[in-house]
């Protein structure tokens, strides 16, 4: 058997030994320290914007303390595209609120700016005004900002921004991850850039920031003694993890570049496969291509190249399946047009890693030519 092709693999620079090394050096493995303040920085640099970052210990975990800061409380509804992975959804639940789903448009997969209107018009009219919206640039397309926001602001509804799986994409030169009101970041083990567990919160509130990470660090008040006045949480990034984030940052744009170029490698590959369409970037987007994904004719088709692909020890994914979709949030209410649900059956995330080989990138190429007999 040759060996596996996985989907998204981490990619280690070698410069995060030596922050991890000066970590132990000065003894500083906490969820404090150094690192935590440079990595910090060093994110604030990239996005500019005047944003504020706190490190956390999850892309979760910021969407959890974000839907806190905007006042989500028990019984309180939260707009969340239903395109997404689950934890976009999860933490409106942890706050006792509940989902609204709304559904995808074509040309970016993500939030329908028109439904998302007629979602907010019906929620009103039925007695509640949503608290939040959460937005997602699913992987690393934007989605589109100017539509959504002037949206939200018409109805002054706060937008939590999931830039989990775009730090490196723009909308209209922008930065994602700087659109929110609040925004979050995500470092898990298969993302562009990876801590191997952390995420961040960004806001260009002072305020909302430093109460980000009061509440990350357990709600301690200022006083000798451990005083407490609200709710707290272990939310903070290790030292140790922010060393390893702080040797990524420095190849950031790299990682970009080179999923780019896994895409483009697709892109050129298949141009003459009738079955394999793309999502061509809209022209105000440009995507870090996280995730290469295709569209086939049909769920059969799709199925059936996936299993074609794993007997060859290539690991490919369905796009995310909805959230309306799932048993868990089966009662939530949801405004669908049908777009989420077709993505879903007919779309496969390819290989797309920044460290495919040239070798492991052919076998794929090579492998769904042979399954469409190209
Ligand atoms: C990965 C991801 C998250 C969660 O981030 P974690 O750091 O794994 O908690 C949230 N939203 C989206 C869209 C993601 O892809």
């Amino acid at each position: 058997m040759e060996s596996k092709i996985w989907l998204s693999s981490p990619h280690m620079s070698g410069k995060e030994q030596s922050y991890v090394q000066n970590a132990f050096d000065t003894n500083w493995i906490a969820p404090l320290g150094p690192h935590v303040d440079g990595f910090e920085d060093d994110i604030q640099n990239y996005l500019k914007e005047d944003s504020l970052v706190a490190a956390l210990s999850s892309g979760t975990a910021a969407l959890h303390l974000g839907l806190i800061i905007l006042g989500v409380k028990q019984g309180d509804e939260v707009i969340c595209q239903s395109k997404t992975f689950s934890a976009s959804a999860n933490p409106i639940v942890y706050q006792g609120a509940t989902p609204i789903f709304v559904d995808s448009e074509n040309d970016t997969w993500n939030m329908s700016p028109e439904l998302l209107e007629e979602a907010i018009k019906d929620r009103i009219k039925k007695g509640k005004k949503p608290k939040a919206i959460i937005a997602v640039h699913l992987y690393g397309m934007p989605y589109k900002a100017d539509e959504i926001h002037t949206i939200a602001k018409a109805y002054n509804i706060p937008v939590l921004e999931d830039s989990a799986e775009s730090l490196g994409s723009t909308y209209k030169e922008q930065k994602c991850g700087t659109f929110g009101d609040i925004s979050i970041l995500s470092f898990n083990g298969n993302k562009i850039i990876t801590t191997s567990g952390g995420g961040a919160l960004v806001t260009k509130n002072q305020e909302w920031k430093e109460k980000a990470v009061f509440l990350a660090t357990q709600a301690r008040e200022k006083a000798v003694e451990y005083h407490h006045k609200s709710i707290g949480y272990n939310y903070r990034l290790s030292n140790v993890l922010a060393g390893i984030g702080r040797g990524q940052m420095e190849v950031l744009d790299d990682r970009v570049k080179a999923r780019r170029a896994v895409y483009k490698a697709y892109e050129d590959n298949f141009s003459n496969i009738e079955d394999i369409s793309f999502l061509d970037e809209p022209t105000s987007a440009f995507s870090n291509r996280w995730l290469s994904c295709i569209l086939t004719p049909s769920e059969t088709v799709r199925e059936a190249l996936r299993l074609k692909l794993l007997e060859q020890n290539i690991e490919t994914r369905p796009l995310w399946k909805p959230m309306h979709q799932q048993p868990i949030f089966e009662s939530c209410p949801s405004y669908l047009n049908g777009v989420s649900d077709a993505l879903f059956k007919k779309g496969l995330c390819l290989p797309s890693g920044s460290n495919l080989t040239e070798n492991e990138l052919d076998r794929v190429i090579s492998a769904i030519k042979t399954y469409f007999r190209a």
